[in-house]
């Protein structure tokens, strides 16, 4: 809000934004709120259902036994038929010459909870958490800086064109981008921290200065202290090994979410759970197409993809169609003074069957739910195309781009 404050209310005719400024205590109250309420709001839940909610941590005894080392002291062993293991991951804050102390140098967790907005912010690795995290830092006034290994910004399976797009919106917005680098030290200094970086094939080392570093080159699967390998529970690589109905080698104990294949997030999680609970319950079994899963960056403007990338297509020798529609043609978009981005619609250059779709956005995270149901029913481009959707709206983009994909041009635009 004070980011578009100051960067739309002058134009629009609202006074004041110039005088603006944050709160940063309160802020991060309101903030505190909202999680408890949602975290709660799941207790509540567990409540109705007559769920019971043991707080501790839970060990494999067996493959039908769990003994908990309660949070209040003393242990706990339950029975059950089934047991679901859910343990998800944890950040990778062990780089060889980096220790996090969620201050000066922090992980998500830590840069969650800052004390003050961080006059200079060095972010160490420019995936999903540094953009999300280095972003909001950024528009609360800190001059950010993500030193990245790889050329290209946002993580695994973005797009390369949208990863482009997105640095130049980034940039704008005043983010600097050390790309192609690596961080050899990070060192406190004092009151400041010193990071050193080299060229990532090599090259004279170069150093900052940072109030804060934040430290997010990753996640890895959380499994400390489960037993699941002793009580017979197969892992292929790094990943507890499931079937298709997330059964693992022992039959008993099923597994989701971070710990199993696919990508790690929450929704993905949330789908797997329900379906294992729905295979247990009634026998019925639902599945999830793991092509349909969306990836969403909540940036401002967000990214927000389904299905293939571009560059997934050339690689796998794939002929597709391309149709592409900037929202700077859209009316609300320009009403809304947010411009920025595009909506690209690939699809099957046979059959016109959608293959993927990759939008950057202000809300490019809920716009992309229309992709996934033509993604999950089968959709031709030209099925999205010619849905009716409603004028004024920025997901008419989503039409537009059909209509390049299908017919090679689109009404307007
Ligand atoms: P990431 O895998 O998205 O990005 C890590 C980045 O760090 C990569 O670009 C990598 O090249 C870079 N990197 C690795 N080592 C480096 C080094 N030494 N120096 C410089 N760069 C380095 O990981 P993340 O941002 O930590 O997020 C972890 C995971 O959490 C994501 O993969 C995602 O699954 C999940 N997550 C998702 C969301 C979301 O969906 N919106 C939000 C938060 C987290």
């Amino acid at each position: 809000m004070l980011h578009e404050a100051q960067k739309t209310f002058e134009q629009r005719g609202i006074k004041g934004a110039a005088g603006l400024s944050v709160d940063f205590e309160k802020m991060m109250a309101n903030k505190d709120a909202a999680v408890k309420k949602l975290t709660g709001g799941i207790e509540g839940l567990f409540k109705r259902d007559k769920v019971t909610y043991l707080k501790g941590h839970g060990k494999l005894t067996g493959p039908n036994s769990v003994t908990v080392a309660m949070n209040d002291g003393g242990e706990q062993t339950i029975t059950a038929k089934n047991i679901m293991l859910a343990t998800g991951s944890e950040v990778i804050e062990k780089l060889p010459f980096v220790s996090v102390d969620e201050e000066q140098i922090v992980s998500s967790t830590g840069a969650l909870a800052l004390k003050q907005v961080p006059e200079k912010l060095v972010v160490i690795g420019g995936g999903v958490i540094g953009l999300e995290l280095g972003s909001v830092y950024e528009r609360l006034g800190s001059k950010v800086t993500v030193v990245e290994f790889l050329p290209t910004i946002g993580g695994i399976g973005i797009d390369s064109e949208v990863s482009k797009e997105m640095q130049k919106i980034l940039t704008k917005q005043g983010m600097t981008f050390k790309m192609s680098t690596k961080v050899t030290g990070v060192e406190k200094t004092g009151g400041t921290v010193k990071v050193t970086t080299e060229p990532a094939d090599g090259g004279a080392a170069e150093s900052m200065d940072a109030n804060v570093v934040l430290v997010c080159v990753g996640r890895r699967e959380f499994r400390d202290g489960l037993n699941a390998e002793e009580v017979g529970v197969a892992l292929e690589g790094r990943k507890v090994k499931v079937n298709d109905e997330f059964q693992t080698s022992v039959p008993s104990i099923y597994a989701i979410g971070d710990i199993i294949h696919g990508p790690m997030l929450a929704h993905k999680a949330e789908d797997e759970g329900a379906m294992v609970a729905e295979y247990l319950a009634t026998g019925k079994k639902p599945h999830l197409d793991y092509n349909n899963v969306p990836s969403v960056l909540y940036t401002h403007p967000e990214v927000a993809w389904v299905g293939k990338s571009e560059d997934q297509l050339k690689s796998e020798g794939v002929a597709y169609r391309k149709g592409k529609f900037a929202f700077a043609a859209n009316g609300r978009s320009i009403a809304n003074m947010d411009t920025e981005g595009f909506v690209k619609v690939l699809s099957c250059k046979e059959t016109d069957k959608l293959l993927g779709v990759h939008i950057i956005n202000a809300i490019a995270g809920d716009i992309i739910s229309g992709a996934c149901i033509g993604i999950e029913y089968g959709a031709a481009s030209e099925d999205l195309a010619r849905v009716c959707m409603a004028h004024p709206t920025v997901s008419e983009v989503l039409k537009g781009a059909s209509q390049k994909t299908a017919f090679g041009k689109a009404v307007s635009g």
